[in-house]
Parts: C-alpha cells; sequence; structure tokens
C-alpha cells in the first residue's frame, strides 16, 4: 500500500512493507509518512530532554533566587552615607565606596551597590554626594573624602596665590617696582 492509497481512502496510518531509514519495517502515517517506531522515539526523546530542561531551568530559577535573596541580605548590612568631595572627584570616591561595599559583600555586584541619587547641597565646586556603605567603613571613607576635598582645595589656592603674584608683579611692571604696600610670597 502506498500513501497516496492511503489519503484516498482516509487511513490514519498505512504499511509499505519497505524498511525505514532507520531500519524499521513498521506503519507509517498517513500525513507526512513517517514511521511509527521514529516518530514514537522522536517523542520519547523530546520529553526526556524537556524534562531535563525543565530541571535546569528550574535550578537555575532557585539559584537565582538564593543570590537575590543573599544580596537583599546583605544590603540590609549597608547605610547611605553623605560625604562631600568636589564633583570632579566623586567617581573615585564612588568607586572606592563601590569597592567596599563588593569586598564585604561579595555576592554584591557594582550595580547593586552604585547610588544613582542624585548629589545635594553643590557649593563652589562641591556637592553632597550619596552612597551605600558599610557602617565601619564611613570613618575611612570619610578620611578619603576629605583627604581628596583638601588636595584640591590646595591646588586651587597655589593657583590662586599664582594668580595673585602675576598680577602684583604685571603692576610693579607698570610701576617700574614692586609696591611696598602689596606683600605677597611666592607659592612653595
Ligand atoms: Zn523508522
Amino acid at each position: 500500500m502506498d500513501r497516496k492509497f492511503a489519503k484516498t481512502a482516509k487511513l490514519v496510518r498505512y504499511f509499505t512493507g519497505r524498511p525505514c531509514n532507520q531500519g524499521h519495517i513498521a506503519e507509517r502515517y498517513t500525513s507526512n509518512g513517517a514511521c511509527i517506531e521514529c516518530m514514537g522515539r522522536n517523542v520519547a526523546m523530546d520529553g526526556d530532554e524537556r524534562k531535563v530542561r525543565s530541571e535546569a531551568a528550574h535550578a537555575e530559577y532557585e539559584r537565582r533566587q538564593q543570590v537575590k535573596e543573599a544580596k537583599a541580605a546583605a544590603l540590609l548590612n549597608l547605610v547611605e552615607g553623605r560625604f562631600r568631595v568636589f564633583v570632579e572627584d566623586w567617581p573615585v570616591l564612588r568607586d572606592t565606596a563601590v569597592g567596599m561595599c563588593c569586598a564585604r559583600f561579595p555576592v554584591l555586584e557594582r550595580m547593586d551597590v552604585i547610588s544613582t541619587k542624585p548629589p545635594i547641597m553643590h557649593a563652589a565646586g562641591t556637592a553632597l554626594f550619596r552612597t551605600l556603605i558599610d557602617p565601619q567603613d564611613v570613618e575611612v571613607l570619610r578620611a578619603t573624602a576629605d583627604a581628596l576635598l583638601a588636595a584640591r582645595r590646595k591646588v586651587d589656592i597655589s593657583a590662586i596665590r599664582a594668580r595673585i603674584l602675576q598680577t602684583v608683579l604685571a603692576i610693579a611692571d607698570e610701576h617700574g617696582s614692586c609696591p611696598d604696600s602689596i606683600d605677597i610670597k611666592k607659592p612653595a
């Protein structure tokens, strides 16, 4: 019997008596001409694969949930600290804070810790920045912020001194001598 005849006769399956590609001598489905033994195997394999895949997906889901819970627990240990630095120094201080958090709680990643909150209280090129930090690290981060602030202020002061000195020297040139009333020392 061939497939054409089976179709005409509206049979679900038919039998050719010839082996399929895999060597099965079995009935074939009229709908697609496939050997029923081959189809049976495919279905069984798909079932196993599906099971393995869903087990893997479940394990992955469980793992992600555990990481999520561990992250939430770690975040509970952190507080929001406020540190004033020059705007240019914020990335350095922020990365220091993030590094400290991730060192204390290795489950945390940069994206979990990094603050997206805008700075507050801008003043003279500085701002009060907010970041998460472990309470144990607040002091050392505060010292770092203060050092950054002091370092840049020092640079700014010497720049201002240099500018004043230049101005004074220019005045002195115009007058042919250094005015006695202005006593400026060269910055070290
Ligand atoms: Zn077959």
